[in-house]
């Protein structure tokens, strides 16, 4: 497994591998949903290189940034036995050059929800990927659909800029009690933790619902916001039900896919989730 600090090395790697590469984009702290991700490149792609980068510029300043947890050692333990073939691992001051001044603007379907809770927060996401994306030269990027909405503004991005990466979706994977994996579990209390699969609960209560025909936003975000209120140590951020491309919250009936996605607080600690609902296939 090579380890690559540099954009420079990252090419240089890139311009070695013969076949397709696959990227898996991450800040580390991995856990099983990152895995799945490295498992599905693995499968698909000649090579798969994994990035690991806390990106600074999309934390905002009252954000976790210094204190997100990291374990470096433990993370390339599990990519060297996963069988990566890369890890791409760059400092700060690699990625952003002294005067960086360059962004990418993914405009309409970063407003609400996280885009709006955390200005500036899809620019520093649209903008590391891109340069992940140039950095690995990948042909294949792995994204979980437990971020909704960053899934759909890197595929907004991919498309408008015509960076010819096939942008993959990957399940969310869960704890065994329905809570979704994600490196900031590790925040909660043992209490905080004990409630959290009341999240994914009301999420059942809804996609339950539409399964036997309920299509009215309304009731839809009053299922999930009931369940969730019946929890004293959760408190609702926002509940959404929107349309599963462009995010635009749906007024009255659904009548085409929808993603009903939240966060929920415990204490400090904001959990996302989301169930989409009424695309093909029946996710
Ligand atoms: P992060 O390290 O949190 O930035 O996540 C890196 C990638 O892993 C993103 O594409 C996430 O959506 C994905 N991911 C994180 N948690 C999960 C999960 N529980 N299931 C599936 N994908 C996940």
């Amino acid at each position: 497994m090579e380890i690559l600090e540099t954009p420079a090395a990252a090419r240089a790697w890139r311009r070695g591998q013969p076949g397709p590469v696959g990227l898996v984009p991450t800040m580390g702290y991995l856990h099983d949903g990152h895995l799945s991700l490295v498992r599905r490149s693995l499968a698909e792609d000649a090579a798969t290189v994994v990035s690991i980068f806390v990106n600074p510029s999309q934390f905002g300043p009252n954000e976790d940034f210094s204190r997100y947890p990291r374990d470096e050692a433990h993370d390339l333990a599990m990519l060297g036995e996963a069988g990566v073939h890369a890890v791409y691992l760059p400092a700060v001051e690699a990625v952003y050059p002294t005067g960086f001044q360059t962004s990418v603007d993914v405009e309409r379907v970063t407003q609400r929800l996280e885009g709006e809770r955390r200005p500036g927060h899809f620019r520093g996401v649209a903008t590391v990927v891109l340069k992940l994306f140039n950095a690995t030269g990948a042909d294949r990027a792995y994204f979980g659909r437990k971020d909704a909405q960053q899934l759909r503004v890197i595929r907004r991005m991919t498309l408008d800029l015509d960076l010819g990466v096939a942008i993959v979706p990957c399940d969310i994977v869960r704890e065994r009690d329905g809570l979704a994996m994600s490196s900031r579990n590790v925040y909660l209390s043992p209490e905080q933790r004990a409630a959290a699969p009341v999240i994914q609960r009301a999420l059942k209560e809804a996609s339950a619902a539409w399964l036997v025909g309920e299509r009215d936003a309304t009731k839809l975000r009053g299922i999930v916001e009931r369940r969730i209120r019946g929890e004293p140590l959760a408190e609702i951020d926002y509940v959404s039900v929107a349309d599963d491309v462009s995010l635009d919250e749906v007024e009255g009936k659904a009548t085409a896919p929808v993603v009903i996605s939240l966060v929920v607080r415990f204490g400090a600690t904001r959990l996302l989730d989301n169930v989409e609902l009424g695309l093909p296939g029946g996710r």
